[in-house]
C-alpha cells in the first residue's frame, strides 16, 4: 500500500500549504481530481522525490520512503515535460532507464524494440526526440517509465493531446500494467482515463 499522510507543502511562505492525505492498495489506481492550478503536478512531485514536503510522511508497504532520493525510490514518473534527453536518441533515452551506463545489452535492445512497437513506435528507436512529434515523444516517455517496472507508476496527464486511438491502445497498456501489480497514481483531465483506470479519487 502506498500511504500518503498528512503531507503539507507551499512554494512560498506567503502561500497557504497544500495538505495531501490519501491511501492507495497495491495494484490499484488512485486518480488525483482537481480543476487546473489545483495541485496535481505539485502531488506528484512530492511523490517521485523531486519536491521536499514540510511535513508528514510517505509509506510504501509501511516504510517511510519521505527521505529517499527519486532513484531511491520505488517509484517511476511520467511527467507533463516528457523530459527526454534532446542529445540521445530513443532506445538510449529508454535504455537509460532500465540502468545508468549508455551502452546496451542484446536483449535489452529487444525489449525496447519490442516495447516501442506496442505504443505505435516501431523501428523508430534509432530517431532522435527532435525528430519526433509532440504525441511520439509522449509515448517514449511513457514506455521509459513502464519499462523501468517500478511497483508505482506516477502518470501526469499521460494521454492527453494524443489522438483517439493511440489513447485507445495506450489506456488498455496502462490497464494491462495495473493488473499485473503496478500501483498507479493518476493525474488526468479525461473521464475515459480515469473510468477505466482507477479504483478510487482523490479530491484536490
Ligand atoms: P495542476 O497540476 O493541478 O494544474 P500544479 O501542481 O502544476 O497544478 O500547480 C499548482 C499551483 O502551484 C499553481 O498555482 C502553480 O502556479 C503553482 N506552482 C507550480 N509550480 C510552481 C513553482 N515551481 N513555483 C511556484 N509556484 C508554482
Ligand atoms: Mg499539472
Amino acid at each position: 500500500m502506498l500511504e500518503v499522510r498528512n503531507l503539507t507543502f507551499r512554494y512560498s511562505p506567503e502561500h497557504r500549504p497544500w495538505t495531501f492525505d490519501f491511501r492507495v492498495d497495491a495494484g490499484h489506481c488512485i486518480a488525483i481530481n482537481g480543476p487546473s492550478g489545483s495541485g496535481k503536478s505539485t502531488l506528484l512531485g512530492l511523490l517521485g522525490g523531486f519536491l521536499k514536503p514540510e511535513s508528514g510522511d510517505i509509506l510504501w508497504n509501511e516504510e517511510s520512503i519521505v527521505t529517499l532520493s527519486p532513484w531511491e525510490r520505488p517509484i517511476t514518473s511520467v511527467f507533463q515535460e516528457h523530459n527526454l534527453f534532446e542529445h540521445l536518441n530513443v532506445e538510449t533515452n529508454i535504455g537509460l532507464g532500465l540502468h545508468p551506463g549508455l551502452k546496451l545489452t542484446e536483449p535489452q535492445k529487444t525489449e525496447i524494440a519490442d516495447g516501442l512497437a506496442s505504443v505505435g513506435l516501431a523501428g523508430l528507436g534509432k530517431r532522435m526526440p527532435g525528430e519526433l512529434s509532440g504525441g511520439q515523444r509522449q509515448r517514449v516517455a511513457l514506455l521509459r517509465a513502464l519499462l523501468r517496472k517500478q511497483p508505482v507508476l506516477l502518470l501526469d496527464e499521460p494521454l492527453t493531446g494524443l489522438d483517439e486511438d493511440t489513447r485507445h491502445t495506450l489506456r488498455a497498456l496502462l490497464l494491462k500494467e495495473k493488473l499485473q501489480g503496478t500501483t498507479i497514481v493518476l493525474a488526468s483531465h479525461d473521464e475515459e482515463d480515469r473510468r477505466v483506470l482507477a479504483d478510487s479519487q482523490w479530491n484536490l
